[in-house]
């Protein structure tokens, strides 16, 4: 058991783990002496796991865990958090876009009484265009279509107490989405902000699929909007159908304007087309709730009890 445990995934990050190394060093020791440093090596293709295994060698504070291939970041954090034993526990990129410096800062808000501080981005530097916008609207537009508070501009950079660790580790779920899993698990939870700088080396391990893969997950994980989706539009079709089935009738019955089969035709395409966009939507009830289900998510967190087990 640890005081504080840090953990950090590694996607070809060679020019930037000595720096954070040293100031992760410099900042945690000042909290407590008796932490950790995990690095997770996600399948680098540089020389990252050499450069970490040589400060393991040296530092007792350092761990390393080293997966087989690439897993994606979500993944690379899990595995630290299966692993950590601090009583809190910190998340970090490894590329120092996360200033460690903040950690502190965070740590200290933790005494106020919160199990959750994390690190909101005031500002974001040295990322292009497309990456901001998009990631703006995102974020946004999940808050818009989920139940649970996902706090907007908000990466993975946070710290939490050992609580939000245990339940977490009792969330199976294959696609991790833990900027939305950790606001779900709720407690105290509160956040500091930052301006997020330029990596200092390296380039970003987030490609434009990855991004795209992750921001359909969080979705997913936290939605059920888009199945939603049918059902709705199958409403708005039918109505929409039925109108237009309306005047099919009217021009071939009352007005007797009509080309021979159109209204029937016409008739047949609306009635179906509307039919089954609804039954879309109720087989999309039944897989969101099989969705809910196969997540394994815990039913509820509780807080405190006075029930003894
Ligand atoms: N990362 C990882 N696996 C990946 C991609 C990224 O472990 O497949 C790590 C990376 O080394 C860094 C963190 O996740 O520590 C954030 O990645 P990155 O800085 O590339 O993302 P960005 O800041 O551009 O969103
Ligand atoms: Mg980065």
């Amino acid at each position: 058991m640890k005081d504080i445990s840090i953990i950090i995934p590694i996607y070809n990050e060679e020019n930037n783990i000595h720096l954070l190394h040293e100031s992760l060093t410099s900042v945690v020791s000042k909290i407590s002496s008796s932490y950790e440093l995990i690095f997770i090596n996600d399948g680098s293709r540089d020389n990252s796991l050499s450069i970490v295994k040589a400060i393991a060698a040296n530092d007792q504070h350092v761990y390393y865990i080293n997966f087989s291939r690439n897993f994606g970041h979500q993944i690379a954090v899990s595995a630290g958090l299966d692993y950590c034993t601090g009583n809190t526990v910190a998340i970090i990129d490894a590329d120092l876009q996360d200033p460690p410096e903040l950690i502190q800062e965070m740590h200290q808000k933790m005494k106020e009484g919160f199990e959750v501080v994390y690190a909101k981005r005031k500002s974001r530097d040295g990322e292009n265009f497309m990456k901001k916008f998009t990631a703006k609207i995102f974020y946004r537009t999940l808050a818009r279509i989920t139940s649970v508070e996902i706090p907007v501009d908000t990466g993975d950079f946070r710290i939490m107490d050992r609580k939000i660790v245990d339940v977490l580790k009792h969330m199976p779920e294959q696609q991790k989405y833990l900027r939305g899993q950790i606001p779900w698990i709720g407690f105290r939870q509160t956040y500091v902000e930052y301006d997020r700088k330029e990596r200092h080396a390296g380039e970003t391990g987030y490609t434009y699929r990855k991004m795209m893969r992750f921001a359909i997950d969080g979705i997913t994980s936290f939605s059920t909007a888009p199945l939603k989706f049918a059902t709705a539009s199958g409403f708005v079709v039918s109505f929409i159908s039925f109108i237009w089935i309306l005047y099919a009738l009217y021009s071939r019955f009352i007005i007797k304007d009509y080309v021979q089969g159109w209204t029937s035709i016409m008739i047949a395409v609306l009635f179906i087309g509307g039919v089954q966009l609804i039954c879309i939507g109720i087989i999309g009830e039944y897989i969101s709730r099989m969705s809910a289900n196969i997540r394994n998510r815990p039913l509820y967190v509780v807080q405190d009890t006075n029930i003894q087990e």
